[in-house]
C-alpha cells in the first residue's frame, strides 16, 4: 500500500482531460478552469497537510474536484453590485442605490451607453459642443432658472458653487444648518475643503437675519449659504432667517446666496401627501443667486447634482477646473434628461417616476397587495399575515414624517428564527432586504416594484425552506 495518501489525488492534467471537464471548458474557458482545479486540489492537499482523514478512493475521484471548480467558477462570477428587492418601506434607500428610475430614463440610459452620441458635439455646427447643454434647457426651465448646470451629486455641487465663489473667503452659514449629510460627511468640512473660511452665525436653536448681517459687515464674505436642514428637525425655541430676508440682505452687501434644497422635489409636496418641503423653483422665485439640489432623492432620476440659478455665476462655475473633476457621464445626462422631460407634465411625472408613484400610492393598495402577497405565500406552505406598518420617504429627507403603509410579517417557522429568514433573503438570487422586528420578518409592498412579486414570493419560499442538513439528498 502506498504510504502517501496524497499520492491518490489526481493531477490537474488528468482532471482537465476527464468527462466532466469539457462542460467547465466550454463555459469558462481552459484556463480559468485549469486555475480552479488546481485550486480545489490545493485545499485538498493542505487538508491531508493538516491532519484531515484519508479515503484513498474519494482522493482519486475526479468527480470531487470538478464539483469544487465548479461551485468556486459560479461564485466568482456573481457580480458584487447585484439587484435587490427593497422591501424595507424606505422609498429613497441611500444604501439599496436611491431612487429606481423611469422606464424612459433606463432606455435613455441604455441608448446613450450603447453607441456613440452627441455629448459633446453640436451637430448643426458639425463641431463641439458642450456636454453641459444636455438637460440645461429643461432644468432650467423646470426651476424657473436663468441657467443650469448638472455635476456628480448634490456635494459636488455645492463644493463647485462655494469654491468658485468663496475660496479664500468666508461663506456664512448657521450654526444651525451645519449638517451632516450622512456617511460621516459634513457640511463645514466640505466648505473648508472647497477651499472657504467658515463663518458660523447665530446658535443652533436660532439664528436671526441680524446674525448674517453683522457677519457681511465683519468678515470678507463671499458667499451666504443656507441648508435645507433634510435629515433632522428642530422644534420647540427656534427662530431662522428666511430665505427672503437673505436674499434681501444679499442684495444689499453684493453678495451672492446659494440655497442648498437638498431633495429636488420638482411637484407640489400635496401631491404626495409630504409635509412642505422647500424646491428650486421656489428658491428661484425668491431670487436665490443658486439653488442646488440631488438628481435621485425626490427627483427621482439618477445620482446628479444640479446647480440651477444666475446665468454668468453658473458661467463661472463651468469654468472652474474643478468642474471637470466633477463631470457627470453620458449615461447619467441621458437618465436625467429622460426624467426631467416627464416632469414638462407633472401629471405624467407622478405616473411614470417610481418614487412619486411609491410615495402616492395609498394605503388601501398597497394593503391589497399585501393581502395578496399572503394569499401566494399560504399557496406555497407559508404562514404570513397583513398587517398595518408604516413606510418612511428616506434618503435624509422628511425625519419623522411617517406614510401609513401596509406590511407583511413572516413569523419564525420551519424551525427558522425570523433573523435566519432575513439572512436568506439578503443572500438569496434576487437578494432581498427586509426588517426584522418583534421576533418577524416586516415585507413592505410599498417598496417593491409591481413586477418583483413573483420574484419575491419564490425568494420568501426558498428562505423559508428547511436547511438541508449536511449530508442529506439533494
Ligand atoms: C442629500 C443632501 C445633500 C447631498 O446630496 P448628494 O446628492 O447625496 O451628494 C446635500 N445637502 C442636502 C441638504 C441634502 O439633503
Amino acid at each position: 500500500m502506498s504510504a502517501d495518501p496524497r499520492r491518490r489525488i489526481p493531477g490537474v492534467d488528468r482532471l482537465l482531460e476527464a468527462p466532466g471537464a469539457t462542460d467547465l471548458i466550454a463555459r469558462w474557458g481552459r484556463e480559468r478552469t485549469t486555475a480552479a482545479l488546481r485550486a480545489a486540489v490545493e485545499r485538498v492537499r493542505s487538508e491531508l497537510a493538516a491532519g484531515s482523514e484519508a479515503d484513498g478512493d474519494a482522493l482519486a475521484d475526479a468527480t470531487r474536484y470538478l464539483a469544487t471548480a465548479r461551485a468556486q467558477l459560479e461564485a466568482d462570477d456573481v457580480p458584487s453590485l447585484r439587484p435587490v428587492i427593497n422591501a424595507t418601506g424606505v422609498v429613497l434607500h441611500t444604501n439599496l442605490g436611491r431612487a429606481p428610475l423611469a422606464d424612459e430614463a433606463r432606455a435613455a440610459m441604455e441608448r446613450a451607453a450603447r453607441g456613440y452620441s452627441n455629448l459633446e458635439f453640436d451637430l448643426e455646427a458639425g463641431e463641439r459642443g458642450s456636454r453641459y447643454a444636455h438637460g440645461r434647457t429643461l432644468l432650467a426651465e423646470l426651476t424657473h432658472a436663468a441657467d443650469a448646470l448638472v455635476v456628480n451629486n448634490c456635494a459636488a455641487a455645492l463644493v463647485l458653487a462655494v469654491n468658485t465663489l468663496a475660496a479664500g473667503r468666508d461663506v456664512v452659514v448657521s450654526r444651525g444648518e451645519l449638517v451632516e449629510i450622512g456617511g460621516g460627511f459634513r457640511i463645514p468640512d466640505m466648505l473648508l475643503r472647497a477651499g472657504a473660511r467658515l463663518a458660523e452665525v447665530g446658535s443652533t436653536n436660532r439664528t436671526r437675519v441680524s446674525d448674517y448681517r453683522q457677519a457681511l459687515d465683519e468678515a470678507d464674505v463671499g458667499l451666504v449659504l443656507k441648508v435645507h436642514r433634510s435629515n433632522f428637525r428642530l422644534e420647540g425655541f427656534t427662530e431662522e432667517a428666511t430665505l427672503d430676508e437673505l436674499v434681501a440682505l444679499g442684495r444689499e452687501a453684493g453678495v451672492p446666496v446659494l440655497h442648498d434644497v437638498g431633495s429636488g422635489l420638482l411637484v407640489d409636496p400635496d401631491a404626495l401627501g409630504l409635509p412642505d418641503e422647500p424646491t428650486a423653483a421656489r428658491s428661484m422665485r425668491t431670487g436665490a443667486t443658486l439653488a442646488v439640489f440631488s438628481g435621485d432623492k425626490l427627483l427621482g432620476g439618477p445620482q446628479a447634482g444640479c446647480v440651477v440659478g444666475d446665468a454668468e455665476v453658473i458661467g463661472r462655475l463651468r469654468r472652474n477646473p474643478l468642474c471637470r473633476a466633477f463631470r457627470v457621464d453620458k449615461a447619467t445626462l441621458a437618465a436625467l434628461e429622460a426624467t426631467l422631460r416627464l416632469y414638462r407634465d407633472p401629471a405624467s411625472a407622478l405616473e411614470r417616476v417610481p418614487v412619486l408613484g411609491m410615495l402616492r400610492a395609498p394605503a388601501e393598495a398597497v394593503r391589497a397587495r399585501a393581502e395578496a402577497l399572503v394569499e401566494a405565500f399560504a399557496s406555497a406552505g407559508v404562514d404570513a399575515e397583513a398587517a398595518p406598518g408604516d413606510a418612511v420617504v428616506g434618503g435624509g429627507t422628511f425625519p419623522g414624517h411617517r406614510i401609513a403603509s401596509w406590511t407583511v410579517r413572516v413569523g419564525a417557522q420551519a424551525g427558522r428564527s425570523a433573523d435566519e429568514i432575513a439572512r436568506a433573503l439578503r443572500v438569496g438570487e434576487p437578494a432581498v432586504v427586509a426588517r426584522v422586528d418583534d421576533g418577524t420578518v416586516v415585507l413592505h409592498p410599498r417598496t417593491v416594484a409591481p413586477g418583483d412579486e413573483a420574484a419575491l414570493v419564490a425568494a420568501v419560499v426558498a428562505a423559508v425552506a428547511p436547511a438541508t442538513a449536511p449530508g442529506d439528498a439533494p
